[in-house]
């Protein structure tokens, strides 16, 4: 049985949250080696507009994140998410959609503005998309560049990593391929997934989140000049 990391209570099923003292359990990182390095990288956080903080995982070579020391929002290069999951959290063998489920509903921060921000490298506007299948986390991506975490979303993404979430993904994926080289046939659009190339991690991106956006602004615009 799993317990609370604070309190040693025996948790719940299906949940993070400690009844007994309220405590959320995060996935661990489990990399708390990590070491500053000297040189501060030239981006910029899309929050704060200050320098991000260049930090070592000690992953892998040359795997090298950025930092915001003021509100510890993190940016990943194309690939580096991925791989850091895939190291932090292994052999998961089961999806449990109970539990990806609650963790979805503690996680969701209601009334939260949606918010554009620019890519700490180009200071282009970043695209906000689903990471992954049912994770909850909508995240700013710059397709060239990599993609900008908020504080907590790394725990929440490893948490879904963790209940099973990718498995789920990967299914997914499968089947919208499978009914994707059906449809083809009908329509030019063909699956609606992006498939990156280059590193060995299955994409774990979808660009629901903007094309929801997009319906939504559309329809809003249509009900003002009705
Ligand atoms: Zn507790
Ligand atoms: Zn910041
Ligand atoms: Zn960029």
């Amino acid at each position: 049985m799993k317990r609370c990391l604070s309190c040693s209570a025996p948790l719940p099923a299906n949940t993070n949250i400690c009844h007994y003292c309220g405590t959320r359990n995060d996935v661990d990182l489990g990399r708390k080696d990590y070491v500053l390095h000297a040189t501060a990288s030239d981006r910029i956080c899309p929050h704060c507009d200050q320098v991000l903080q260049t930090i070592d995982l000690h992953l892998q070579e040359n795997f090298l994140i950025e930092r915001c020391a003021s509100c510890y929002g993190l940016f990943f290069d194309p690939g580096e998410i991925e791989a850091l999951l895939e190291s932090s959290v292994a052999g998961v063998f089961d999806i449990n959609i109970q539990l990806l489920r609650n963790i979805n509903k503690e996680r969701y921060a209601k009334n939260q503005k949606v918010q554009y921000i620019k890519c700490p490298v180009c200071r282009n506007f970043m695209r906000r998309v689903n990471f992954g299948h049912r994770s909850g986390v909508v995240v700013d991506r710059c397709r060239e560049h990599g993609v900008w975490l908020d504080n907590g979303e790394i725990a929440h993404l490893l948490e879904w990593k963790k209940a099973g979430g990718q498995m789920l993904h990967e299914r997914q994926l499968r089947r919208e391929r499978e009914t994707g080289k059906n449809r083809k046939r009908e329509s030019w659009r063909g699956s609606p997934v992006d498939v990156a190339a280059g590193h060995g991690y299955p994409e774990l991106f979808s660009g629901r989140a903007d094309e929801e956006l997009l319906s939504m602004v559309s329809t809003a615009i249509f009900r003002l000049f009705r």
